[in-house]
Order: C-alpha cells, then structure tokens, then sequence
C-alpha cells in the first residue's frame, strides 16, 4: 500500500455519528489529517442524531431566563449528581466528565452552537422530571432545549464545517469501511484495519447490507472511537442488562435506535487496550410504540408524554408516584417489570393525546425539523379537534392503540393485544377514584397534584399539559388505550475515558493513541451519567466529548 493521504492520517475517527463529527471539525481547523471511518453509506451521516429531537442540556440560558426558569450551575450539579449517584471506584473519570460537562453546559456550549447558528425552540421544556426527592433523580427546572431543526439542525453546522475541510482535503471521508481491527504494534498505535462492504442505496437508517467485497488498512498514530453505543443490538442489551437492579431482561423490546447502534467495535477497541466500565448502567425508555412504518428493523418510537395519562401495569394495576408519565424512566421500568410482564398501558383522553403525546424523533416532529415557525404554530397551536398530524397517524394505523367511546368497548379492545386479560370494573373504579379528584383544587391524588404543578409553569400549560378533566367524561372523548413497549436507547457505560477522551485502560494507565468519544465513551468518562440521565445530556456529551478529542494536545 502506498505511503499516500488516502491511507495515511494524522488521525483515524472510527464513526461519522456527532461525536466522530465534532472530532474530525475540531481536527481539521487545527489542519489536522484525518481519515473518517463508517461503515455505513454516506446518506446516513450524523448517525443517530439525525434522528434525534434535538434536546439539550444546558445551564441558566437566556431561553429559560425568557420562559421565567431561574437555573444555576450550583442546581444543575445537585441534579445531576444526585441523579447519577455515583457509587463505585470506577466512577472516578465518570465524575470528572460530570463536572467538566457543567461548566461548559454552563458557560461555552451556547455561545459555541449559537455562533454556528444554532438556535432553540422558545420553549424549554422536561424531557425527563425525575422521582420524587429533593437529593434523588430529575431536573429542578425544565432544561431541555430543543434545537430548531431538531436533529437534523444539530448535525447542519457540524456537517458544513466538516464538508468544507474535505474541500481542502484535511479529512478524507471513507464510508461503508467497517473496522474490526486497531492496529498496535510494540505498544504503539499504528492504524486500523477491516473491510470494504458492498455499495448500499438503503435510505438513511434503514438495515444495510454486510456484504464484504474488500479489505482495507489505514494509518495514523491516533485512532478515535466514535462507533456508538449497543442499543440496537438488544441480544447485547439483554447480556448487560442490570438483573439485580431491574430484575430479568425483558423478552420483547423494540429498538429504538438504528441497526448500526450494534456495539461491535466496542471489544475491537478493548482488545487494543481500552476498558468498557459501567456496562450495566444503560436508558431504556418505558412508552415505545411498534413504528406503523418503520425504517429500521423493529423500529420502536418512543412518546414523551405529559403528565395526565392513566399508567397502569399489565394486570391493570395504576402505576404509583414516582412512576408517572415523563417522571422516573427507570423507577417506572423496575415497576412494569416486577408483574413479569414487559408492556403497560396508558389510558387517556382524546383531549390528553392532543396536548400531550410528543414523538420522539426528528420524523416525528416535521414542525420542529422544518425550523420554520409557521409549521410550529400550525401543527401546535392551530390544529383543531386533532393531536399533530404524526400523532393521529398513530392514533389511526399503530397497533399498540385502541380507540373506544365506553370504557367497555376500550377493555374489549385492549383484551384483543395483551397477554393478560383486563377487567372493566378494575379499571372503572381506578379511572372513577382518580376523576373525582380533578376537580378538587386539594387533591390527594398524586399525578392530580403533579398536573396542577405543571401547569404552573407557563411552558407547560402552553403546549404540553392538558387542562384537567375527567377521563370517563365522554366529551372529553373518545378514550384511548395505548400498549406500551420497553424501548431500548441509550448506553451509559461504555470506554473509560480521561478528560482529553483518551481510553483509559484496565490498570488505570492512559493508553497512548487511543482514543474514544460520545455513546461509545458512556458520553464522557465512561459514563457521566452514572445510573440516571437527565436528558439532552447524550447529544450534549457527544458534542462535547468530541470537542474534547478534536483540541486534545495529545493528537499531535
Ligand atoms: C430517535 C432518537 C432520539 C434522540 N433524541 C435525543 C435528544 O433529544 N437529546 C439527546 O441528548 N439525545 C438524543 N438521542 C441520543 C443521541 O442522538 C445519541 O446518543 C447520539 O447521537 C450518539 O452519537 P454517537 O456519535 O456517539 O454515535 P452514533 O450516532 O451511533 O454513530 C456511530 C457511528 O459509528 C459507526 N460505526 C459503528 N461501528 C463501526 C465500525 N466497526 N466501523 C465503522 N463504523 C462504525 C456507525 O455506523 C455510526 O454511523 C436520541 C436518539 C434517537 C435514536
């Protein structure tokens, strides 16, 4: 093989997801060569934030200031370390990330996507609220910034930048090149190896093929692992799955990230030398829906719902606080578990769905993705007697939902898809106790007093929290009955890192070379969140753990 630029860098990057992205633009401007790596076509560059809303973390921005949300880096780091309650001697690096990632989710982040030309939807919002105690899990204060554009707006500014650095041939952009192999010879890092797969059409996202047609080496003294983490791999998922924490893996899950989330690289880079901490700490969602047009096998999306669906496990038993709709994922997916069964129900209201169910994904939000206003009040604000168009999509194809006038005909339905048969007068009773309470301004009824509190905040009563009403009314109908899937998402383990992203080996030594960032890296550290994520903190980590590698003094 000749010594020539296409075969020989400065740096490899391994994953032209955000994070491989981020590294490669922070390279390039440094006039660093790069050679990127993926093993995908190049229509499915940005990897899974493409597919993202877009959320972010950030701290005491001018959009929460707007939206009258007091927030402080001092409340942020109670939440976030209270949430990840970092209890093992392996968290050390995790920490450091943490606190790293605060300070700049604090202070640079904004003004660095913003000179970008990044901006946020208006209205912060919570992706994730947490349990029910002042030193446990969640947000003090909505923090999730939603990108205008979402997903694919937060890929824009980095794919331009990278784009212009291959104009001047800096980065050399290699795609369906799937790696499984680093090359390390005496100590040192030399390269990667693996082999050229076969040419692929597929739409962004979509299953690709595997076919192998060629081999292929290429050199550089650094290699940067940026493959992602192992949600779409749920075989995987199931072998780490936290069994003294939530009890046996489910049997059925759908996936909520793409085929190529499949965690193959992640043992090609600890037979180099790297070491994968915190392989049991991962983020699952509870409310995944069967997509009705799915682009990636078994396709899952997930609702981020309000606060004023009914959650009831599969014996139809409600869900107590803090197990409440966009409250406490891993509490509520200990709780759906514990019946043996992996699904739970939410029932609800035509007028809950319409203010309520938000999808997650950039396709799912054609508003948002359009970054143009005009679509926002549309489909948000002038929708009459109907959820956004992608909702009622749902509504109407999805095979998790049942749309009834009388509770018994909903009972029927939901009979039809569970596994275990539900009695109308459990549910009645259940729905009637909690109905009574709507109208009492001193509710006892917890998810009651949650609705009020939501409602106190202007964002919230805006747009995604319905006025409280009763369920069983039937002008509030029709009743809906949704199934809900255990989704698989994100890892929060992954390659122990230092505070340039370079891996951290099992006897605690840095291992010169190697290097690894976003999902790949548990999103900093090898796993920054520790046991609970905040939400808009896996982008977050990605940007930042890829700009930690990109400026790192030890890529010479
Ligand atoms: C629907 C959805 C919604 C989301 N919403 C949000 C949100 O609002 N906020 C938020 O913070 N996070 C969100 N996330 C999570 C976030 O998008 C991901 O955690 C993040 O994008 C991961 O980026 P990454 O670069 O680390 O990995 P990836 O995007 O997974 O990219 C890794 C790349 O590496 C390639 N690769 C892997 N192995 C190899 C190999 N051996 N050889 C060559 N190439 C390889 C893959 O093909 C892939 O292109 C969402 C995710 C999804 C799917």
């Amino acid at each position: 093989m000749s010594d020539s630029i296409d075969t020989h860098a400065d740096v490899i990057i391994v994953g032209a997801g955000i994070a491989g992205i981020v590294a490669a633009c922070e390279l390039g401007d440094r006039g660093k060569r790069v050679i990127l790596l993926d093993q995908e076509p190049a229509q499915f560059l940005g990897g899974q934030a493409h597919w993202s809303l877009g959320g972010l973390f950030m701290i005491d921005t001018p959009e929460q200031r707007r939206m009258g949300i007091t927030d402080s880096h001092d409340l942020a780091r109670r939440d976030w370390m209270g949430s990840a309650q970092f209890d093992r001697a392996e968290d050390d690096w995790p920490k450091q990330w943490a606190r790293a990632y605060l300070d700049f989710a604090a202070s640079e982040m904004r003004p660095w996507l913003h000179e970008m030309g990044m901006r946020w939807f208006p209205i912060v919002g919570w992706a994730e609220r947490g349990g029910s105690g002042a030193e446990g899990h969640g947000n003090s204060v909505p923090r999730f910034h939603v990108t205008w554009g979402t997903g694919p707006g937060v890929v824009a500014p980095f794919a331009t930048r990278l784009q212009a650095h291959v104009a001047a041939g800096r980065v050399i952009c290699r795609f369906r090149h799937q790696v499984s192999h680093i090359i390390v010879q005496a100590g040192e890092v030399k390269g990667v190896s693996g082999e050229v797969l076969a040419a692929d059409s597929a739409p962004q996202g979509a299953k690709t093929n595997r076919q192998e047609i060629g081999e292929f080496e290429v050199y550089a003294p650094s290699v940067i692992v940026a493959s992602g983490g192992i949600g779409g791999n749920l075989d995987l998922v199931r072998k780490n799955w936290p069994r003294d924490r939530l009890g046996a893996p489910p049997e059925n899950m759908v996936a909520g990230v793409p085929f190529h989330v499949d965690g193959r690289m992640i043992p090609i880079a600890e037979a180099a030398g790297g070491h994968v901490i915190n392989g049991d700490r991962m983020w699952h969602y509870t409310e995944g829906l069967r997509n009705w047009d799915p682009i990636w096998p078994n396709h899952g999306i997930r609702i981020l719902p309000g606060p004023s669906s009914m959650w009831f496990d599969a014996l139809g038993n409600r869900l107590q606080a803090p197990c409440l709709p966009g409250f406490d994922t891993l509490a509520t997916l200990k709780e759906i578990l514990k019946t043996g069964y992996d699904y739970s129900w939410f029932v609800l209201s035509q007028k809950i769905i319409e203010k309520e169910f938000a999808l997650s994904g950039s396709e799912q939000n054609p508003d948002l993705t359009s970054g143009k206003w005009l679509e926002v009040i549309r489909a948000r604000l002038m929708s009459r007697g109907g959820a956004p168009a992608p909702v009622e999509a749902f509504k109407k194809h999805g095979q998790d939902f049942v749309v009834a006038d009388t509770l018994a005909e909903l009972v029927e339905g939901m009979n039809r898809i569970a596994e275990v048969p539900l009695e109308e007068t459990h549910l009645r009773r259940q729905i009637e106790a909690r109905d009574a309470q709507v109208d009492n301004p001193f509710a006892k009824d917890a998810q009651v007093i949650a609705i009020n509190a939501a409602r106190n905040y202007r964002g919230d009563r805006l747009i995604r929290t319905a006025k409280p009403h009763r369920i069983l009314e039937r002008k509030n109908g029709p009743l809906i009955a949704v199934r809900l899937n255990i989704l698989t998402r994100k890892t929060l383990g992954g390659l122990q890192t230092n505070l340039d992203s370079q891996m951290v080996g099992a006897d605690g030594a840095a291992v010169p070379g190697l290097f690894a960032v976003g999902e790949a890296a548990g999103f900093g550290g090898g796993g920054y969140h520790g046991y609970n994520a905040l939400e808009g903190t896996f982008l977050g980590g990605c940007l930042f753990s890829g700009r930690q590698a990109g400026r790192s003094d030890l890529i010479a």
